[in-house]
């Protein structure tokens, strides 16, 4: 522990994964820290519901990034396995199409080459160079593991380099210039979605490493993946961490130019060196600091960003199980550019759909009763400053669409089968979790929102208050949020020993 460390606290607000994983970091340096989060639960976005048997489990299903994982336990000599069991997925993700054709993604090496072989053989050298070409982009732009955001110097040096790999490209652009089946360039560059992007206009350099799965083992967590979330607070609190959960922050105070404690709800007080927020970033500014001028204006600017889509969600569980159905799939639906294009820029609930399909019982049999299945239909839409349409009337339609779309290309009995269903759509996701517009993924990674340009780790007028999260640096998804916890903690670590 750092001497300068001794006597000093800090406060987390808000235990989403970016959240947990920060207040780790920092308890772990020897930080006295406390956590506090809104709801009765800590793992925000990855909630989980029980009813008869079964456990119906939200939130990233797939962990591509264990080591991102383990760190936050090897910080002190423990082990994630103490606390979180990781599966192997089989076959990685399989993208299919309306005619019945499929793709698997495999994480193995081999059946991936014997998959192209078999669906695209005309572009395995272009896959080859298309992973190339990403690794390369990896070396050559700022912005390393665990680092804060690239500063304007940094950014300036890396312009040349950024044109050379024509960093303007979208994803599915850059994609398009190695791969020339149409159906494959889909399969590569839709994983943007879960990030929040655009697939054609999402910078493909932002998060070069993330968009195109590497070959590897893909895991989930035993249990579902707020089984994560609890495995990370029991380890925070082991380190000696202090949570406290059901008591929303409502404001962050405020001396000068200094963050000097926080009041929740309850009216509870406490006093702290350093501040962090991983809650909603606009919620952040507007309204934790809502009574300070840097936080009405900075929640304006922010609140007229482009912000990424809404998620609509399908839990169902049916009778039977369906080993030949893998435990991820993206069914994709017969448009794709114009779809993203009503998804992004004109905000209305199309006729087709693109629905990532989860089936974690294939490989966690324990989520429901034997012989059972659960399922989870997630289809993106326009978040709700795009699309302001009463939820309560078309949710119960969509759900019900959602599902004949799963009974025609799968399973056609479904509607015999169905046991247990229901929907959680964008206005849930705004009202559970103070997100705003109902954005599963916050601001939206568009290039000029993406890396270096995206909101900071640390605010630039109050310097002992941080954020970290979807909203910030380097962005949304698990492993991002994970990556932008190492690098507040660093910021913050820094601002109190310097
Ligand atoms: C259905 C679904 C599927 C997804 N699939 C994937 C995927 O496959 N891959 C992937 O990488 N990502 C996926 N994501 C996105 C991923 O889950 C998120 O990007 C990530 O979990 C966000 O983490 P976060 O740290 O930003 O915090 P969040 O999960 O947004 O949590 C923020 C926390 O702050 C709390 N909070 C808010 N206000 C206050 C306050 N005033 N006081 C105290 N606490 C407060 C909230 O209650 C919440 O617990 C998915 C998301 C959803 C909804």
């Amino acid at each position: 522990m750092h001497s300068q460390l001794a006597g000093r606290n800090a406060c987390v607000i808000g235990a989403g994964f970016g959240g947990l994983a920060l207040a780790i970091r920092l308890q772990a340096a020897g930080l006295a820290t406390t956590l506090i989060e809104a709801r009765a639960e800590p793992g925000g976005q990855a909630q989980q519901w029980r009813q008869d048997g079964f456990i119906f489990d939200a939130g990233p299903g797939l962990i591509a990034d264990p080591a991102a994982l383990r760190e936050l336990w090897a910080l002190t000599g423990h082990d994630l396995a103490d606390d979180v069991e990781l599966l192997p997925v089989a076959t990685g993700i399989r993208f299919s199409w309306p005619d019945g054709s499929h793709f698997d993604l495999h994480g193995d090496a081999a059946e991936l080459r014997r998959e192209m072989a078999r669906f695209a053989p005309a572009d395995i050298a272009g896959y080859d160079a298309l992973l190339r070409h990403l690794a390369h982009a990896r070396h050559q732009l700022p912005g390393a593991v665990n680092a804060p955001a690239p500063d304007a110097g940094s950014m300036a040096r890396a312009l040349p380099a950024m044109l050379r790999l024509q960093a303007w490209r979208s994803v599915h652009d850059t994609v398009s210039r190695f791969i020339t089946s149409t159906r494959l360039r889909e399969a590569l560059s839709v994983q943007v979605l879960m990030r929040g992007g655009n697939p054609m206009a999402a910078s493909s350099l932002s998060m070069p490493g993330d968009l195109i799965r590497p070959t590897g083992t893909c895991w989930c967590i035993r249990g579902g993946t707020s089984r994560l979330a609890a495995g990370m607070a029991r380890q925070f609190e082991r380190l000696g961490g202090t949570i406290r959960l059901g008591d929303p922050v409502a404001r962050v105070e405020i001396l000068g130019n200094r963050a000097t404690g926080v009041t929740t709800r309850s009216g509870w007080q406490a006093d702290f060196d350093s501040v962090a927020s991983n809650a909603d970033i606009v919620h952040s500014y507007r309204d934790l600091l809502g009574h300070t001028q840097r936080g009405r204006r900075q929640g304006r600017a922010l609140a007229r960003k482009p912000f990424g889509p809404g998620l609509f969600s399908v839990h169902f569980a049916l009778e039977g199980s369906w080993p030949g159905i893998p435990q991820h799939m993206v069914l994709f639906g017969p448009r794709f550019a114009e779809l993203m294009n009503d998804i992004f820029n004109i905000g209305v609930l199309p006729q087709d759909q693109l629905i990532f399909l989860h089936h974690p019982t294939v490989t966690d049999p324990g989520l429901a009763p034997t012989g059972r299945s659960t399922f989870q239909a997630v289809m993106p839409v326009a978040n709700l400053g795009r699309l302001p349409i009463d939820w309560r009337q078309i949710g119960p339609l969509l759900e019900q669409r959602l599902i004949d779309e799963v009974g025609r290309r799968l399973i056609p009995d479904i509607h015999d089968r169905v046991i247990h269903r229901f929907h959680y759509a964008p206005p849930d996701l705004a009202q559970d979790l103070g997100t705003h517009l109902g954005s599963a993924f916050s601001i939206e990674p568009r290039l000029m929102q993406s890396g270096g340009l995206r909101p900071r780790n640390r605010d630039a007028v109050i310097g002992n208050f941080h954020l970290v999260g979807a909203g910030t640096w380097p962005g949304a998804g698990l492993s991002a949020v994970l990556h932008g916890a190492g690098a507040a903690a660093g910021l913050m670590l820094e601002e109190l020993t310097q």
